[in-house]
């Protein structure tokens, strides 16, 4: 009693208990419970009537916190690059991040093809209602809709597309301004840039508030699915997971390993010289908290000059994110197939777009991957509304998403040090003596 009080009466061994612990004993309890209810069916009905609040409950939060998190992170981290920096190195490092990015997609679309996760599952929704498609629009009119007339509506409305691209064009401007020449202006601006700094903060926090309840969230939620598909549900996730990890070996070794032998570095050396950030960012789940470690790796180990290693890095650790590009791909395809509303070829490419700008608006926070991925099944008609087939699949891989999530921060972080190692190859200022 004594130790309970201490720490914050009686529900302080809640908050005791790891986040990562917590979570996955949602994870091993929902499925259990839900199994064992599956036997019930009368008793399942009753539990999923009841549970649904919980789990309804979680999807809400998630849904509040996308648009803040996307706006403000996206505005504070297009700002924060100087535009004096974004010379020959800038253009080489983005058409790094985007030509890893293109890999990145087409090899998380062909194993999800190939492998064909979640197909045959026939998730439905709480009402007992399987997926409906809500009707996403032609490629063409979705690439006119990423520009919005009206960003306000786009803010109010949540469409995520457009949203992204204002607050790039925000901070593109923002940018411009804080180096003025003019004080007042560039006083304001970095004013306003605190003010977005601070917000982005804010919701971060929010996102640690809610992670809270997503252990008691992923309890329901996958409770639900399991009382009404029984232990079949165990195998699709078990091999949503291998797909996956599929996907992010070849992209190890075809797409970064290509590059690094394309530009005359040993792929080999390169792993033996970023296995310790690889590995703080697999544990960490989180390519910002291990910016640190990528910097001083790339500097001791590989040879990458500071100039390079402090323009490069931060910027990677926040856009470039093909672990995370690789995970929507498979997990959308994976819902898709499960929820019996397969995407066609048209909403493939939508995905494959979508995918890219939700990389690059994902923050290297643990668990950020997982809210993109909303974004993404939205944009092509996967709808995450509560009580839905689709919101039901996303709460599945959602209960796996710690797993997931060290893979593609790994990921991730090894995209950032090829590229930094590859573009200060490229500047002949990489010390190739370690590299020996
Ligand atoms: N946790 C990942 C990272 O920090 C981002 C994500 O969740 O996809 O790189």
């Amino acid at each position: 009693m004594a130790r309970e009080s201490r720490t914050g009466g009686p529900l302080g061994w809640y908050f005791r208990t790891s986040l990562f612990t917590r979570i996955l004993l949602g994870l091993v309890l929902g499925a259990a419970v839900g199994i064992a209810l599956s036997h019930f069916p009368g008793g399942a009905e009753a539990f999923v009537s009841r549970g649904q609040f919980f789990g309804d409950v979680f999807i809400r939060l998630l849904r509040m916190i996308v648009v803040p998190v996307v706006f403000f992170s996206l505005i504070t981290g297009t700002a924060s690059i100087t535009p004096s920096l974004i010379g020959r190195t800038g253009g080489k490092t983005f058409l790094y991040y985007f030509a890893t990015s293109a890999i990145a997609v087409a090899i998380g679309l062909a194993v999800a093809l190939l492998f064909r996760p979640g197909e045959g599952m026939d998730v439905v929704g709480v009402a007992g209602a399987k997926g409906e498609l809500a009707q996403p629009p032609p490629f063409g009119q979705v690439v006119l809709n990423v520009i919005p007339t009206n960003p306000f509506e786009s803010l109010a409305s949540g469409d995520i597309l457009p949203i992204i691209f204002f607050a790039l064009a925000v901070g593109i401007g923002l940018s411009a301004l804080r180096d003025s020449k003019n004080e007042t202006l560039a006083r304001q601006a970095n004013v306003f840039y605190d003010f977005c700094a601070a917000a982005a903060e804010i919701v971060y926090r929010m996102v640690g508030g809610v992670m809270q309840y997503a252990p008691i969230g992923v309890f329901f939620l996958i409770a639900t699915v399991f009382a009404r598909q029984g232990s079949q549900a165990i195998g699709p996730l078990a091999y949503v997971a291998l797909t996956f990890y599929v996907g992010l070996l070849l992209h190890l070794v075809i797409g970064y390993g290509g590059l690094l032998t394309l530009f005359g570095l040993n792929f080999v050396k390169f792993l033996r010289g970023a296995r310790e950030p690889m590995v703080a960012a697999f544990v960490t789940r989180s390519s910002s908290g291990t910016l640190p470690l990528t910097v001083r790796a790339s500097e001791e180990r590989l040879g990458v000059p500071r100039t390079i290693g402090s323009f490069v890095l931060p910027i990677g650790a926040t856009v470039n994110m093909d672990g995370t590009a690789i995970y929507i791909m498979v997990c959308a395809v994976f819902i898709g197939f499960a929820t019996g509303m397969p995407l066609d070829g048209g909403q493939m490419l939508t995905l494959a777009a979508t995918a890219v700008l939700a990389a690059i608006g994902t923050a290297g926070v643990p668990g950020a991957g997982a809210l993109m991925l909303i974004m993404a099944l939205e944009s092509v008609g996967l709808k995450v509304a509560a009580g839905s087939a689709v919101a039901a699949t996303y709460a599945l891989v959602l209960g796996i998403d710690t797993l997931l999530d060290m893979g593609r921060s790994c990921m991730n972080v090894t995209g950032d040090i090829a590229g930094v190692a590859i573009v200060a190859k490229s500047e002949k200022m990489l010390d190739l003596s370690k590299w020996k």
